[in-house]
């Protein structure tokens, strides 16, 4: 992984590569944060700050040239970087930037969970236009580390730029699994139990109903929990994937990020299996507060849902740490994949995953 550059400014147009030695230009003392926020963001300053230097894997974070990660004792680092780019992944007219600094966040999460590690340290690297109201940062951020805080994770280090074009944050997460014990996605073999965990589609039926509104008020939320819950908020399965690592029933796993069928298509490939996937069976989000599911389409091809699917020799149960696991299917030694209808019948099943907002700039 590239070496981080320990510096975290959230300054509107910065330059990029402040030298840490410049910092404390605002008496932020000698960890190394730049910052040029209005002293009316002092609080959020000391947030950052508080966030930056706790974690027991993080010997030194913020305000050196590298963070130095301290990994434990015979286990194996995980490193996992993801982009979160307007336009791409969210629309500034869409989207709170508390949620968007959540889900940059949770993309990375979820990708250790995908592994059944333990996330260890936080790095984030964002760059914004220099029109980019103040307060957009500050929400971000404080979206992004609330929900560092909820895993006791630690901002170890990152940077700051301008942009020429929209908003881009990339974060990169260090996590760690006991040593050789990482889930793959080429574990998987024939004949075994296909599961997800929690419901599927809810966040793209949410991004269907935007891309047909006018901007989006607070009460349409209200009227579609669901969708609220599934889109905005996604929960990045981390106890879920930590307890099937330790119970060794997994066999392959990946985190639902593009959609089921791009996603199931990853683990088929890479373990050189099939698989049939039973329509019915697919856990499909609620529509709003009542008992409508969200259509077929949206649980099979919609992204951005963050659950974990995974393969396994035995029946898992219907809940592992306190989230629903359902059983959708079953991995075979033909390959490609297929979708079993009601009424029994096999179809060939693509996939045809999320394809975010491209065309709709
Ligand atoms: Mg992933």
């Amino acid at each position: 992984m590239a070496c981080p550059s320990g510096q975290i400014t959230a300054v509107r147009g910065a330059g990029a590569h402040y030298p840490a030695a410049s910092a404390g230009t605002r008496g932020l003392g000698n960890r190394g944060i730049v910052m040029g926020m209005p002293l009316s963001e002092k609080k959020l300053i000391q947030q950052i700050r508080r966030m930056a230097g706790g974690g027991e894997s993080v010997r030194t974070g913020i305000g050196d040239d590298c963070a130095v990660l301290r990994v434990p004792p015979g286990h194996d680092l995980l490193v996992t970087t993801d982009f979160t780019i307007e336009k791409v992944h969210f629309r500034r007219d869409w989207h709170r930037p508390e949620l968007v600094g959540q889900r940059c966040l949770t993309r990375g999460l979820s990708d250790i969970a995908a592994m059944g590690g333990k996330p260890q340290a936080a790095f984030l690297s964002l760059a914004v236009p220099s029109d980019l109201p103040q307060t957009w940062v500050d929400r971000f951020l404080k979206g992004l580390l609330e929900l560092a805080e909820e895993f006791k994770l630690p901002l170890a280090g990152g940077d700051t730029a301008q942009s020429a074009g929209g908003i881009q944050a990339d974060i990169v997460l260090v996590g760690s699994v006991p040593r050789g014990k990482a889930v793959l996605r080429s574990g998987a073999k024939p004949g075994e139990r296909i599961y997800v965990t929690g419901e599927l589609g809810g966040s793209a039926a949410a991004l269907a109903r935007l891309r047909q509104s006018k901007p989006v008020r607070a009460e349409y939320f209200r009227r579609f929990p669901g969708y609220f819950s599934g889109h905005y908020r996604p929960q990045a399965r981390v106890a879920v994937g930590q307890r099937l690592r330790q119970r060794g029933v997994a066999s392959a796993m990946i985190d639902l990020s593009d959609g089921l069928s791009t996603d199931l298509e990853h683990i088929c490939q890479e373990s050189h299996v099939g698989a049939e996937i039973e329509a019915e069976a697919i856990p499909r989000a609620q529509a709003g507060g009542g008992k409508k599911r969200v259509a077929l389409e949206f649980a099979l091809h919609g992204g951005d849902d963050y659950e974990l699917l995974f393969t396994s020799a035995a029946a898992v149960p219907a809940q592992v740490a306190g989230v629903r696991v359902t059983r959708i299917g079953r991995t075979t030694r033909s390959t490609g994949m297929r979708l079993v209808g009601a009424d029994g019948r096999a179809q060939p099943l693509l996939a045809g995953g999320w394809e975010h907002f491209k065309g709709n700039g």
